[in-house]
């Protein structure tokens, strides 16, 4: 069966889905919620009214850095993308809260994406491995 792929709903990574009425890449767009105002509420469904966004540039970078890193779908990752959620929608958060939200940001985002680098990159990789043979080779 060919694989069958869709835009995601949130970001619109394409991605490729299992269910058919799967509209999310991941957990962590499904939590967000659709980045358009143009939402189809089915009846009986409650969602947290989602306030006029300023833009979602803070939340677009969260993502393609953890989508480039696979770590989307990590727990760091998705309470990367609610930060930064916030701080797309912080029109209301004072300047001292933004701030606050600012550095969580910053700090969860290290942590995300923490050794992601490294093991992107296979000269370190290859420093780490020559490292452990001279390690072993000393005895
Ligand atoms: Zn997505």
């Amino acid at each position: 069966m060919a694989n069958r792929q869709r835009a995601c709903d949130r970001c619109g990574t394409v991605y490729t889905y299992k269910r058919s009425t799967s509209r999310y890449c991941g957990s962590s767009c499904r939590a967000l919620g659709p980045a358009t105002a143009t939402v189809t509420t089915l009846p009986g469904t409650r969602e947290a009214p989602s306030p006029a966004r300023t833009g979602t540039a803070t939340y677009d970078a969260a993502h393609a850095e953890l989508t480039a890193a696979g770590r989307a779908e990590t727990l760091l990752g998705v309470a990367l993308l609610a930060l930064a959620a916030r701080i797309d929608n912080s029109r209301a958060e004072t300047g001292s809260s933004l701030a606050t939200l600012t550095k969580q940001l910053e700090a969860t985002r290290a942590a995300a994406l923490a050794d992601a680098d490294a093991a992107a990159d296979p000269v370190d990789e290859l420093r780490r491995i020559r490292q452990e043979k001279a390690r072993a080779a000393a005895g």
